[in-house]
């Protein structure tokens, strides 16, 4: 059999995520001319911007961590990411705020965090530790060693598989906190951390407790001028390496000839042809939609239809005449239930009475994203997705953004409705029709054990061999450094090439 492997000269990457972008960017970097191309009329996926009078709202991604990841996009294009992005620290992480009064800033400051454990539960103070301790020796296997390296072969999982069973990976992640830490304020603290990534701490692996240890050792950032300034720091960065983005240029079809991709056709009929396919899309819809002409596309699309999927959120984007002095740039807004809660986000097919929030005051960082005096502002609660709960949210949306905004108003911002200048939601609804995300998911598969790693769709197809995968739905999963991650393996696969044998239908 030839071995002989041909590299890819033209590559395209459909949508323009952190993903898809991290990918072009990597491919560019390594000789391949590339093409991004973007359904939206901007960048960033889930780090969309909306603007709206003087106003600057990031639509996702608030808690950028890991900027080294970040950076090593810069360095293999042989540029600073200072001439292109400022990232500022944030401290403290996060506020964590629950009903009964109690607060705690979570921050990377030992002595501050000892206190404040200690002020909720003096035994915890050496429980915290030792979760510490944990949470490091997770991150060092799962994050450091298999966060950037794809999962092609079952091999690859049986190899991981000592590490993870030393590590109890099957355990959730609350129950592996609550091992460490007795009191029930810091057991949420230090669980609610996977709902960032789309993962129930009650049900998702262990694993996930790494985000503690990865918040720790890089700290918590944000980018002068937003998320929005690095997703087009980034595109700076593509376009001054070479590469090409379409924005307005939804693909309808991956073509095929044989089991190549052989390029992919736009909406408005445009054709890219390319010796290599990557999606940054939906799984579901790369699969079932764009894949439609092949088999591989109804059958795949069809066997991750029937995995679980991760909740969606429902979002406010909201500017106010006020700046609130009181509040952190992050904040988290327990309500009373947390568990129940959480089991009816992620399996209830209704939505729940009561709430927990996740306020973005960015202005406490950078003050240009609103007029002088004023702030920008988002807030999200997490919510069923469509496919378990099927909503009707232009009903339910606008009643539901006024009783969040009752509540903010009053516990934490008040004067909040006579201070409004602009708001806007973002609902399930629209996860589904702006992004393409099936079952309107915020965050792909859920990650538990069972579709995490190998388990999770292949960086590469299993059946073509030059259509590639990167992103959320692929692993190692979301979030900004998953996703990143994610580019970094698939980068390395379409580098390296595909077989000269499967070329054999003639693609060039
Ligand atoms: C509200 C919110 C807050 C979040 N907060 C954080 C956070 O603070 N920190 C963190 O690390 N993570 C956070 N996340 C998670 C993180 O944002 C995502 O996991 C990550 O950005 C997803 O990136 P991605 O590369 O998978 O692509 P996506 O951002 O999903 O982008 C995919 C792109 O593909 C495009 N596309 C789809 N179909 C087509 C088509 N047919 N043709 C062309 N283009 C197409 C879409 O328009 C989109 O631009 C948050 C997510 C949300 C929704």
């Amino acid at each position: 059999m030839n071995q002989m492997k041909i590299e890819p000269k033209r590559a395209v990457v459909i949508g323009a995520g952190f993903g898809g972008l991290a990918l072009a960017i990597r491919l560019q970097a390594g000789g391949t001319q590339t093409t991004l191309l973007e359904k939206r009329d901007k960048p960033g996926g889930r780090a969309y911007v909306y603007e709206d009078q003087g106003f600057t709202f990031d639509a996702g991604p608030t808690v950028i961590t890991d900027p080294t990841a970040i950076e090593e996009l810069f360095t293999v294009c042989g540029k600073k990411m200072s001439d292109y992005v400022e990232m500022l620290p944030v401290t403290p992480f996060y506020r964590l705020c629950w009903e009964d009064g109690t607060f705690f800033d979570y921050a990377n400051d030992q002595e501050a965090l000892d206190r404040q454990i200690h002020a909720l539960n003096p035994a915890d103070v050496a429980g915290y530790q030792r979760f510490l301790a944990y949470s490091k020796a997770v991150f060092d296997e799962g994050y450091l060693k298999l966060g950037a390296v794809p999962f092609l072969s079952f091999r690859d999982m049986i190899n991981a598989g000592p590490k993870l069973a030393r590590l109890e990976a099957w355990k959730s992640v609350y129950s592996m906190v609550s091992r460490f830490v007795k009191n029930e304020h810091l057991r949420q603290a230090f669980s609610f951390h996977s709902l960032l990534v789309g993962g129930n701490p009650f049900a998702t692996s262990s694993i996930y407790t790494l985000i503690h240890a990865l918040e720790r050792r890089w700290g918590v950032w944000f980018p002068r001028g937003g998320t929005g300034a690095l997703v087009n720091g980034l595109v700076r960065l593509f376009q001054d390496m070479g590469g090409k983005l379409e924005l307005n240029a939804p693909v309808a079809r991956i073509e095929t000839v044989g089991n190549l991709a052989s390029g992919v056709r736009l909406e408005d009929g445009r054709w890219f042809p390319a010796d290599a396919v990557a999606s940054n899309a939906d799984v579901v819809h790369t699969y079932a939609n764009l894949l439609s002409n092949h088999g591989r596309g109804s059958s795949q699309g069809e066997t991750l239809r029937k995995k679980r999927w991760s909740n969606s959120l429902f979002v406010i984007y909201f500017g106010l005449n006020k700046h609130h002095e009181q509040l952190q740039h992050h904040t988290v807004c327990f309500g009373a239930r947390y568990k129940d809660l959480i089991t009816e986000i992620f399996k209830s097919d209704k939505l729940a009475d009561d709430f927990s929030l996740y306020l973005h005051a960015p202005c406490v960082t950078d003050p240009s994203l609103a007029p002088p005096g004023c702030g920008s502002h988002y807030v999200l609660a997490p919510v069923p997705h469509l496919g378990n709960a099927p909503i009707d949210w232009d009903v339910e949306g606008p009643r539901y953004r006024d009783r969040i905004f009752d509540y903010l108003e009053k516990r934490y911002m008040p004067g909040l409705r006579s201070q409004l200048v602009t708001s806007r939601i973002f609902t399930p609804n629209d996860f589904r029709d702006e992004l393409n995300a099936h079952v309107g998911s915020a965050f792909s598969l859920e990650p538990i054990l069972t579709q995490s790693a190998w388990f999770r769709p292949h960086n590469r197809d299993a059946e073509l061999p030059n259509l590639y995968l990167v992103g959320a739905g692929t692993h190692p999963g979301a979030g900004v450094p998953g996703v990143i991650g994610s580019a970094k393996a698939t980068a390395g696969l379409m580098l390296e090439g595909v077989n000269a044998g499967a070329h054999a239908g003639g693609l060039r």
